[in-house]
């Protein structure tokens, strides 16, 4: 049996497992569909701490990897379908393998959900559609940007991008925001944003170069088409924490993400099973708070682990 798995290879995951190599527990990390996590499809990444010129995202992943990897970390690739997580044994089904461990760390992580429309996979990452304000917010300096989205992550997205751009055009797909009313407020109240409501997204059309151009939206209530121009479209419509195969085990809220055991981050109400980063926050959602909960998710586990032994 394993000592402890870590499941999942983004910024927490790796963090864990950097934590857990060094403690000697030789910890097995679990690597899924998408290796190194979110940060692998963000061009630069500015504000991880201890890179005053940035870091390029892939990179940034890479050296998690080989910390890790250096501490004798193991790397396997291996996607989790289901878990059965009592107290003295964790068993994780991966397509035709069962592993067992003694402790497990969830870093799973979340993906941001998409809109499905045409030119949105072509142009994400580098090309002007992105997910993240805070990360790629900067790059948009004087320019003219969309959000879409009604709830407070494109609010918040949109005051956060007021800093940067020139103007701030948001499109909701109904006439008034699902946000906080105090989020809504700031947004309605600012000389940059202008809301365009009842309207959905239909495609993003590229420039010569590739790169964002325009998105033509059509109006939900009487079907006319028009074209935003912009060079960023943000999307905002929510997230989507990758915990389908916990849902049967641990606790779940109402949008899918784990619940720590009440006064802690990382502690579930089952002995020996810890989460860690966006599988388990919705909140702050960041590379550094993502590392952070999987430093503590580790110490616990090592002195859980400790104490049974
Ligand atoms: P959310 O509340 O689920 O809002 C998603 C928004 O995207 C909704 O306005 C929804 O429209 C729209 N949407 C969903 N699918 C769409 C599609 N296919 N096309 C166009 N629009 C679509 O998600 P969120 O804003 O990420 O917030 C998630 C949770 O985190 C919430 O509980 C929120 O309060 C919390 N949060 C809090 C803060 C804060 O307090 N500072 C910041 C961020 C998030 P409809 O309104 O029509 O459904």
């Amino acid at each position: 049996m394993e000592n402890i798995i870590i499941i999942g290879t983004g910024c927490a995951g790796f963090t864990a497992g950097i934590y857990a190599a060094r403690a000697n527990l030789n910890p097995l990390i679990l690597e899924g569909k998408q290796p190194g996590g979110q940060l692998t499809t963000t061009s630069e990444v500015e504000n991880f701490p201890g890179f005053p010129d940035g870091i390029d995202g892939f990179i940034l992943m890479d050296s998690l990897r080989k910390q890790a990897l250096k501490f004798g970390a193991r790397i396997q690739n291996s996607f989790v379908d289901s878990v059965i997580l009592g107290e003295d044994k964790k068993v994780l089904k991966a397509g035709d393998k069962v592993i067992e461990a003694k402790a497990v760390i969830i870093a799973t992580g979340a993906a941001p959900r998409l809109l499905g429309i045409p030119g949105e996979q072509e142009m994400y990452g580098g090309k002007g559609v992105t997910t993240c304000a805070t990360c790629d917010g900067a790059f948009y300096r004087d320019m003219e940007v969309v959000v879409v989205g009604g709830g407070d992550s494109a609010c918040e997205e949109a005051l956060f991008l007021t800093r940067f751009c020139s103007s701030v055009t948001v499109l909701h797909r109904r006439n008034q925001f699902r946000a906080s009313k105090i989020m809504a407020d700031r947004v309605l109240d600012h000389p940059k944003i202008k809301v365009i409501w009842d309207t959905k997204p239909d495609k993003i059309i590229p420039d010569e170069e590739g790169k964002v151009k325009s998105v033509q939206v059509s109006n939900i209530k009487n079907g006319e088409t028009s074209e935003v121009f912009c060079k960023g479209v943000f999307i905002a419509i929510g997230h989507v924490p990758n915990t389908k195969c916990f849902e049967n085990e641990l606790e779940l809220d109402e949008n899918g993400y784990l619940i720590p055991k009440t006064g802690s981050s990382v502690l579930t109400n089952i002995p020996g099973v810890y989460v860690a980063g966006d599988c388990a926050d919705h909140i702050y959602r960041q590379a550094i708070t993502a590392a952070g909960m999987g430093c503590q998710a580790a110490i616990e586990a090592e002195r859980w682990l400790a104490e049974r032994n």
